[in-house]
């Protein structure tokens, strides 16, 4: 509607995986407002900060608006047709020299739907290597292995209405005040409104969550995997399972242990069937007996009593429990053992699958769900949960992209840390980045920015603002954002949301999903992308949705989305939605009468797996004595790119500090604001210290956040991953700190 000339559209927001819904206020060609959408589920009318200043952060003066073309160490205006005409001559001189594997595309968990399934049929399907990646294997990898070798299906059975129904919330490791702020204020709504709800922050720093919370918990570095395991022990020796649900819906299993961390280039682990070993209940019991209080009270730093109590909060049958994690889970050398932990406590006492209770992964980016994990933009990965290893899912993806099914390659693709040190090792030698700023917010990063600036590979990024990445690229493409084109978004509770195009993109700026399809043309594929110029989201949105129907993951038509505020998938066939999976009640891939059925998994058994503790890949000592821990803060977004150009957040929060326990710091003779230098084995920063501001980390660690682009602090970040999910462990490296 027409409100003082300004004509009112809804999208979802364009930064975080909470998903609230906007309105976004357009006159004259131009974003002028933007507002939460009172309609909109998620965040009923509410917008945190960032989301307040959403139309500003389209509008920096330093937009780019047409392509560059490096000469030497200039970057020099060029036209599409030139810059698409070079970067298929690289691709396709690679390809001849090297094989199809030396060319990757890394993508982004910020990339629509559209953008994600047309890189993904044109690198698997047409050119013919899986070197695609997401950034999200930076921040949920994790989460989605545990999904899959848990449920044998990705995505969580819970959704946000838990947040208004529960009466018990463990948060592991999760700021969420900070990285989501308008659920948080969802939960605390509910704790408002039923004094009996309560909220356990366990966390390694003291945060704005912790503010709200009825008790921190205090918890080393990598302490989480040995308190988990004691808390099961607790629920194990004290009979506090459900023994019903145990006996119908779980089985036991034990993995591969002692898995190397990656440090060294191509450490390649993959845990294979083999490798997998079944366990009676019984057996895993014993295998637990070890785990006591006292044994994790040395390594978690948390009391034994204070174990035995949370044990009780998940044992006892009168509350409804949820836990929520994020990054602190995720960004873990063992991120996907500690997510299987935290299924295991709900697996056992039954918490899960009902409304108000049940475990919650939560996300970072707008499309990390939609668009990396649904649309299967992992090197391993294809759409709607297939895997490229499968035959039989690569013939599936191959006959309805319209390609011989040898054209997808059974080979799993490079993943984010071995396709950038591919770079380094001349492996690679053409890659293009789109939607991210990897050379910022890539652990170790002095080697893969060295790496860039040796120009052994050939280097393509399309953003909408010059970058840390955009300056060692040999071609920058300007790019449209968010309702500058048309899109789609899949959120952390599984909803679709899609918007329309609202604004002309500046200048030449063309979005991702046309750069990608007028390069096939050029590169020969140009036939797998037959869609009409006009609807040719919808068109693309209809064929991926193809992947989805019958299989637990099912998506609505494309029309549909255009009417509401979203959809939580599976969708059913009168198109209403799912909000708990895996339950009659809700869930039409269940049979009334089967209660709760988890039909993804084999034979319809979740797996609970024992994962014993076992320590980090690096560990502060006598030249490194602190644990040294990243994130994020409510004003920015990721690496910067976007709210450092709003005023706004730019002077609510202009620099990264770094956060210090005011007993360190006083120990160090270090004072509030005093410049400090943090070095690790990996490189050296100074910043800013802060005493005493809205973060104190635990005595031996410091914190600071990735945001400042002047402040590299992903220099000092180990690049060691977890060998299940291949993420890296952003949370904890040894480093020194000293007053500069
Ligand atoms: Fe946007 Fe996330 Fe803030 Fe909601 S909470 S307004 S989705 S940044």
């Amino acid at each position: 509607a027409a409100e003082d000339g300004i004509t009112w559209g809804k999208a979802p927001c364009r930064y975080c995986g909470v998903g609230c819904s906007v309105l976004v206020g357009v006159k004259g060609g131009r974003i002028v407002s933007t507002k939460g959408d009172p309609a909109g589920p998620v965040n009923k009318g509410l917008n945190c900060i960032k989301g307040y200043f959403l139309s500003k952060a389209l509008y920096g003066k330093d937009r780019l608006t047409t392509p560059l073309i490096r000469k030497g160490n200039r970057m020099v205006e060029a036209s599409w047709d030139e810059a698409l005409d070079l970067i298929a001559a690289q691709y396709k001189k690679a390809i001849a020299e090297h094989g199809p594997d030396s060319v990757a595309l890394y993508g982004s968990g910020q990339w629509t739907i559209q953008e994600g399934y047309v890189a993904s049929k044109l690198m698997k399907g047409g050119i013919g290597t899986n070197n695609l990646e997401p950034n999200a294997r930076l921040c949920m990898a994790s989460a989605v292995v545990a999904f899959m070798n848990t449920f044998g299906s990705d995505e969580p059975m819970g959704c946000y209405d838990d947040l208004d129904l529960g009466d018990t919330y463990v948060l592991w490791g999760a700021n969420m005040a900070e990285a989501h702020p308008v659920l948080f204020s969802r939960l605390i709504d509910n704790k408002l409104k039923h004094p009996k709800v309560k909220l356990i922050d366990i966390a390694t720093r003291r945060t704005r969550t912790t503010k709200m919370a009825d008790e921190f918990i205090a918890i080393k570095p990598h302490g989480d995997l040995a308190a988990l395991n004691a808390i099961i022990h607790v629920i194990l020796r004290d009979k506090l399972y459900d023994e019903a649900f145990v006996a119908k819906h779980v089985s036991f299993k034990r993995g591969k242990e002692n898995a190397p961390y990656g440090l060294k280039d191509k450490e390649a682990f993959n845990e294979t069937p083999a490798d997998v070993k079944n366990l009676s209940f019984e057996e895993y019991k014993a295998l637990m007996k070890p785990y006591t209080p006292q044994w994790a009270q040395k390594v978690s730093g948390i009391p034994a009593a204070k174990i035995e109590e949370l044990a009780r909060v998940y044992g006892d049958k009168s509350r409804k429990v949820n836990s929520l994690w994020t990054m602190g889970v995720n960004q873990h050398s063992r991120g996907v053992w500690v997510n299987n932990l935290i299924y295991n406590l709900h697996l056992l006492t039954g918490k899960i699958c009902k409304p108000g209770e049940n475990p919650l992964s939560l996300t970072g980016q707008p499309s990390a769900c939609g668009t990396a994990r649904e649309v299967g933009t992992f090197a391993h990965r294809l759409p709607a949960d297939m895997v490229v290893m499968n035959e039989a899912h690569r013939k599936k993806a191959a006959g309805i992209w319209g390609v011989p099914a040898e054209k997808i390659p059974a080979k799993v693709g490079l993943h984010t840390v071995e396709m950038f040190r591919a770079i380094d090792r001349g492996e690679l030698k053409c890659i293009w980045i789109q939607c991210t700023n990897p050379f910022q917010s890539l652990p170790n990063l002095n080697r893969v920015r060295k790496a860039a600036q040796s120009r052994k590979a050939f280097i393509v990024v399309s953003d909408i603002y010059p970058t840390r990445s955009t300056e060692l690229a040999d071609v920058v493409l300007p790019s449209a954002s968010w309702v500058e084109k048309e899109g789609v978004f899949g959120n952390t509770e599984r909803r679709t949301q899609q918007w329309f195009k609202m604004v002309n993109a500046p200048g030449k700026s063309k979005e991702d999903v046309w750069q990608l399809i007028e390069f096939a043309k050029r590169m020969g594929h140009g036939a797998l992308f037959p869609y009409p110029e006009k609807g040719m989201h919808r068109a693309i949105f209809e064929e991926y949705r193809k992947f989805t129907l019958g299989t637990g993951k099912d998506l609505a038509p494309y029309g549909t989305y255009a009417k509401v505020r979203g959809l939580r998938w599976p969708v059913k066939a009168n198109g209403t939605e799912t909000r708990w999976r895996y339950t009659e009640a809700d869930d039409e891939h269940v049979a009334k009468g089967e209660g709760i059925k988890f039909y993804k998994a084999p034979n319809n058994k979740v797996s609970a797996w024992f994962r014993p503790y076992e320590p980090p890949a690096e560990v502060p000592d006598r030249n490194y004595p602190f644990w040294f821990c990243t994130g994020r803060l409510l004003e920015h977004w990721h690496t910067g790119t976007m709210t450092g150009r709003v005023p706004e957040l730019r002077r609510a929060v202009s620099q990264a500090t770094v956060e210090l326990h005011p007993e360190d710091a006083k120990r160090l003779g270090i004072r509030n604001r005093d410049q400090v230098r943090i070095t690790s084995r990996r490189g050296s920063i100074v910043l800013t210290a802060e005493i005493g501001g809205r973060g104190t980390p635990e005595r031996g660690s410091v914190f600071t956040t990735f945001f400042d682009e002047k402040k590299l602090v992903n220099e000092i970040c180990i690049d060691a991953f977890d060998p299940l999910s291949k993420e890296p462990d952003f949370k904890k490296c040894a480093v020194k700190v000293q007053k500069a």
